[in-house]
């Protein structure tokens, strides 16, 4: 665990690996709780939260209901991807197991704006089917750890932006990579696409405002977004944003600062 500001009140785990964790840290930490932000580790670099840190996975639901109680800690905000269900299930069952109070930060979904071309689909499967044959390359921003799905669409070039290398190799004959981490400001979207010229766009809605950018171009330019909706909505107390989130745990623990 390392250490960047002075201990105060109760501990809050805060499960990170997005925007809104490195948010929550700073807005509980200024509030006056001990936070610890976990991270899974995938990512070879990361931004040093507020508080404290641990990297790595807890061991499974029965391994995060441990560290809560050994850990001591008084209310968990799950601030994850929208589409990291495993850690939320995780999180929902160990809370219940060890009676920590559980907060979900579910930012709002992107929704179709006019203009739109979108193709709704349930999940990667399903996105790699629905991408329309071309000879335009597809733009595919969807990760690193499940681009296997596309590897059978051999048919169609792929544009594909993670943050680090593949784990594994992706095994396609005309696939390339952009290594790039947002957020991403909307012109240089609009020179990407432009320089690529992509005929379609794949991303799972994370209603992230630092991913977003994308999608203004491919509406400007008219090409088909195929977008992966979320699977459920977690269980516990949803939040929309970081500021209601720092108002439940106050609601739960009272005012550290006070
Ligand atoms: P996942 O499938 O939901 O979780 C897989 C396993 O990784 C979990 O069972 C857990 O291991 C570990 N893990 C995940 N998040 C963790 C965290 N914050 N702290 C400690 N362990 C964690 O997760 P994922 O989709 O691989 O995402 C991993 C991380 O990347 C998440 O923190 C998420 O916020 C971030 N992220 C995900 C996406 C996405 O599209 N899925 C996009 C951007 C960022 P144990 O069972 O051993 O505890």
């Amino acid at each position: 665990m390392s250490r960047r500001s002075r201990a105060k009140g109760p501990r809050v785990l805060v499960l990170g690996g997005s925007t809104e964790g490195f948010d929550a840290a700073d807005a509980l930490v200024a509030a006056g709780y001990e936070v610890v932000t976990s991270f899974a580790g995938r990512t070879a670099t990361r931004r040093t939260p507020a508080g404290f840190a641990r990297v790595g996975g807890f061991g499974g639901a029965s391994g995060m209901a441990v560290y809560l109680t050994i850990e001591d800690i008084a209310v968990v905000v799950d601030a994850t991807h929208p589409f990291a269900n495993k850690i939320k299930t995780n999180a929902e069952i160990a809370c219940r197991e060890a009676g920590t109070p559980l907060i979900h930060i579910e930012r709002p979904p992107w929704t179709p704006q006019p203009g739109d071309d979108w193709r709704v689909v349930p999940n990667l499967r399903a996105a790699a089917e629905a991408i329309p044959g071309g000879e335009r390359p597809c733009f595919l921003t969807i990760g690193r750890q499940e681009i296997r799905h596309f590897a059978g669409r051999t048919d169609i070039e792929l544009v594909i932006r993670t943050i680090d290398p593949p784990e594994t190799p992706f095994d396609h004959p005309r696939a390339s990579f952009i290594f790039d981490r947002g957020p991403f400001e909307i012109e240089a979207e609009r020179a990407l696409f432009a320089e690529r010229r992509f005929g379609s766009l794949v991303t799972k809605n994370s209603g992230s405002d630092a991913a977003a950018a994308k999608l203004t171009v491919a509406r400007d330019l008219g090409i088909p977004v195929v977008m992966v909706e979320r699977a459920r909505r977690p269980e516990g107390v949803a939040v929309a944003s970081v500021d209601e989130a720092a108002a439940a745990v106050a609601a739960l623990l009272g005012s550290a600062a006070a």
